[in-house]
C-alpha cells in the first residue's frame, strides 16, 4: 500500500514555504475533488487553524501537515471557507495512519508515544519475548487525527489510504 502523504517537514510549515510533496492530506470534511473544483486559494483556513497544521501547497491549495500537529476536528477551516469546498456530512479524512518498519520497537527501543497520543485508543501494544511490544494500529477505530504522526519520535507513522475492510461513513 502506498502511503498518501506527508512529512514535508515542520520547518517548511514555520517558515511559511509552500508544501512540496506530490500527495496531499487535504482539510477534514474535503476530497481532493472538491478542493480542486471549488477552492479558490484565498487562504482563509490557513490562520483559522489554531492547531497551526493548514499550510497552502504551490497550487494555492490547503494541505494538512500532521508532523506539526493533529486535527482536533474543531470546524474552524470549515466555517471559515467562503467557498463550497467543505461537507460536513461526509467523513472527516478518507486516510487511517499506518505505523512503518522504522518504529522504535523495530530497533529494540521502548517508546509508546504513539498510544498514549490516541483519543480513539486505536494503537496497542503486543507484548513479545526478547524486545519492547509493538505497536498495533486497528485500522477501524483510527480516525485519521494524526496525533500518532505528529508525535511520533522515529518518523515511523503516515497516512494512508483505508483500507477496504475498514472503510466506513
Ligand atoms: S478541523 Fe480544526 S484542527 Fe482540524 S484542520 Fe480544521 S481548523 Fe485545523
Ligand atoms: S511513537 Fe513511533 S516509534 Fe514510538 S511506538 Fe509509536 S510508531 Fe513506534
Ligand atoms: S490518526 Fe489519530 S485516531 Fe488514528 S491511530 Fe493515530 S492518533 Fe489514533
Amino acid at each position: 500500500m502506498k502511503p498518501t502523504a506527508i512529512n514535508p517537514g515542520r520547518r517548511n510549515f514555520l517558515t511559511g514555504r509552500r508544501l512540496s510533496s506530490p500527495d496531499r492530506v487535504r482539510p477534514p470534511w474535503t476530497r481532493a475533488a472538491s478542493v480542486d473544483a471549488a477552492c479558490s486559494g484565498c487562504g482563509a483556513c490557513v490562520p483559522a487553524c489554531p492547531q497551526h497544521i493548514i499550510a497552502l501547497d504551490e497550487s494555492g491549495r490547503p494541505a494538512l501537515d500532521f508532523t506539526a500537529g493533529e486535527c482536533s476536528f474543531c470546524g474552524a477551516c470549515a466555517d471559515t471557507c467562503p467557498e463550497p469546498v467543505f461537507d460536513r456530512a461526509i467523513t472527516a479524512f478518507e486516510h487511517v495512519a499506518v505505523i512503518g518498519s522504522s518504529c522504535f520497537a523495530a530497533r529494540g527501543i521502548v517508546c509508546q508515544s504513539c498510544g498514549d497520543a490516541c483519543p480513539e485508543s486505536a494503537i496497542r501494544f503486543r507484548p513479545r519475548l526478547g524486545g519492547p511490544a509493538v505497536p498495533e494500529l486497528a485500522a477501524d477505530r483510527c480516525n485519521g487525527c494524526g496525533a500518532c504522526i505528529a508525535v511520533c519520535p522515529a518518523g515511523a507513522v503516515s497516512a494512508s489510504t483505508r483500507p477496504l475492510e475498514a472503510a466506513h461513513g
